[in-house]
C-alpha cells in the first residue's frame, strides 16, 4: 500500500483528490470545515518537502455549471486552514488550468474548479481523466468519501500514473482503521449495528458475521427481528418482508458461533414525538398504540457488559431516535460504554452518517479510537466490497 512516505515531493507537483464537499450557508460561507481540516496533514506534508499542490474536488450535485456550487466560495476558508494563499483556478481542465499548474512554484497551492461542472467526472471519462492527470507529477487520493465511486478524479485518473500514485494520510488512516476491525482485529470483536432499517444494513450484517464474536442489533431494526421471533411489537417500525431474512441471519450467526444481542426492553412511546408519553416495556410485549423508540435499561446493562469485554468495537447506527431528547439515552449510553472500553485499551471505530453525528453531538469524538469520514464508502467496505478508488491505487 503506497503512501506519502514512498515519495519525495521536492520540486514535484502533487495532484490531490480531496473531499472539499463542505456545507455552505446562504451567504456561501463554510458552516463545517471538518473535511478541509481533514485534508490538511497530507497537504502540509507535501509542502514541507518542497512540493506544490493541485487540489481537485467536487462540491454538491451541480447540473452543469452552477455558480452556487463553485469552489471559489471555499478558497478563503481553505487558505485560512492551510495557512497558505490558495489560488483558485476557474477551470478544472484546459489552458487556464494547464497554465496555473505550469506556473506553480514549490510551496504553492492551487484549487481547481468543481470537477462535477463536467459530466465527464461522474461518467469516469478517460479523456477528461487524462487532462487532469497531465497537470501533476504524482497522484494522491485523499478522498475517502468518494472512494466507492469510479469517477474520473477518484479512480480513472490513476491509470495515467503507473507508479507515481499513493494514498494521502486521511485515506491511509481510514483503510488502516477498517483493517484493524475487519482483518487484524484483536478478539473479542463486537459490532453494534443500529439505525432504522434491516434492508439498508443487511449486506453489512451478512459480511460482518464472519469477522465478529458479538453483534448488538439495535434501533428500528430490532422490531423486525422481534416480530419474526413471535414477539408483539405494537406500532414499532418493522419490515415484514425482511422477517424471514432476520431469522436466517439468526440461524447463520448460531452456525458461525456469533452471539447476537437484541434489546430485551425498550422505551415505548404513544406517539413519534419528543413529548409523547413513555414507558419501559418488554420488547416482546409492546402494546398496540405504542412504539419502541429507544433501548431500555436492562438492554443497556447487557450491552455494557459485552462492550466492556470487547477488544475491538465497530459502531454503525444509533440505538434509538437520538434526534429526540426523550429517546437519545440508549445511544448516549452506548457511546459512553464504547468510550470507557476504549480507555481500557479497546480499538473502537465509529462510522456511517448517523452514528458519526451522534458521536459529535454527544462530545465523544476524542474518546473513541477513530471516527470515519465516509458514510457510503465505509458501508461498502463493511459489505466486503473492494472500492474502485482504493483498487486503482493498489494496482
Ligand atoms: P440509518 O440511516 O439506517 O442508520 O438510521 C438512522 C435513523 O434511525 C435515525 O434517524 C434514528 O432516528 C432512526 N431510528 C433509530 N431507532 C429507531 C426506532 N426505534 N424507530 C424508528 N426510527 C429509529
Amino acid at each position: 500500500m503506497k503512501t506519502l512516505n514512498d515519495f519525495n515531493f521536492k520540486d514535484k507537483k502533487a495532484i490531490i483528490r480531496v473531499d472539499f464537499n463542505v456545507p455552505l450557508d446562504e451567504n456561501f460561507k463554510v458552516t463545517d470545515a471538518t473535511r478541509i481540516e481533514a485534508a490538511k496533514p497530507t497537504i502540509d506534508a507535501i509542502l514541507a518537502q518542497g512540493g506544490s499542490v493541485i487540489l481537485m474536488s467536487h462540491l454538491g450535485r451541480p447540473k452543469g455549471v452552477e455558480e452556487k456550487y463553485s469552489l471559489k466560495h471555499i478558497v478563503d476558508e481553505a487558505s485560512r486552514i492551510l495557512g497558505v494563499d490558495v489560488q483558485f483556478v476557474a477551470e478544472s481542465i484546459g489552458d487556464v488550468a494547464k497554465n496555473a499548474a505550469a506556473n506553480l512554484k514549490p510551496g504553492g497551492v492551487i484549487l481547481l474548479e468543481n470537477l462535477r461542472f463536467h459530466p465527464e467526472e461522474e461518467a469516469g471519462d478517460v479523456a477528461f481523466a487524462k487532462e487532469l492527470a497531465s497537470l501533476g507529477d504524482i497522484y494522491v487520493n485523499d478522498a475517502f468519501g468518494t472512494a466507492h465511486r469510479a469517477h474520473a478524479s477518484t479512480t480513472i485518473i490513476a491509470q495515467f500514473f503507473p507508479t507515481e500514485k499513493c494514498f494521502g494520510k486521511l485515506l491511509a488512516k481510514e483503510i488502516e482503521s477498517l483493517n484493524k476491525v475487519l482483518k487484524n482485529s484483536e478478539k473479542p470483536v463486537t459490532a453494534v449495528l443500529g439505525g432504522s432499517k434491516v434492508s439498508s444494513k443487511i449486506t453489512v450484517i451478512e459480511n460482518i458475521l464472519d469477522k465478529v464474536d458479538h453483534m448488538i442489533i439495535g434501533g428500528g431494526m430490532t422490531f423486525t427481528f422481534v416480530k419474526a421471533l413471535g414477539g408483539k411489537i405494537g406500532d414499532s417500525i418493522c419490515e415484514d418482508d425482511k422477517m424471514e431474512l432476520a431469522l436466517e441471519i439468526l440461524k447463520l450467526a448460531k452456525e458461525k458461533g456469533v452471539q447476537i444481542h437484541i434489546p430485551v426492553d425498550v422505551v415505548a412511546a404513544d406517539d413519534f414525538s419528543n413529548t409523547a408519553n413513555t414507558k419501559i416495556v418488554d420488547v416482546k410485549e409492546i402494546p398496540d398504540g405504542w412504539q419502541g423508540l429507544d433501548a431500555g435499561p436492562k438492554s443497556l446493562e447487557i450491552f455494557e457488559k459485552v462492550i466492556m469485554e470487547s477488544k475491538t468495537i465497530l459502531w454503525n447506527g444509533p440505538l434509538g431516535v437520538f434526534e429526540m431528547e426523550s429517546f437519545a439515552n440508549g445511544t448516549i449510553a452506548l457511546g459512553n460504554f464504547i468510550a470507557a472500553a476504549t480507555e481500557k485499551g479497546a480499538f473502537s471505530l465509529v462510522g456511517g452518517g448517523d452514528s458519526v453525528a451522534a458521536v459529535k453531538q454527544f462530545g465523544l469524538e476524542d474518546k473513541v479510537s477513530y471516527v470515519s469520514t465516509g458514510g457510503g464508502a465505509m458501508l461498502e467496505m463493511l459489505e466486503g466490497k473492494v472500492l474502485p478508488g482504493i483498487a486503482a491505487i493498489l494496482d
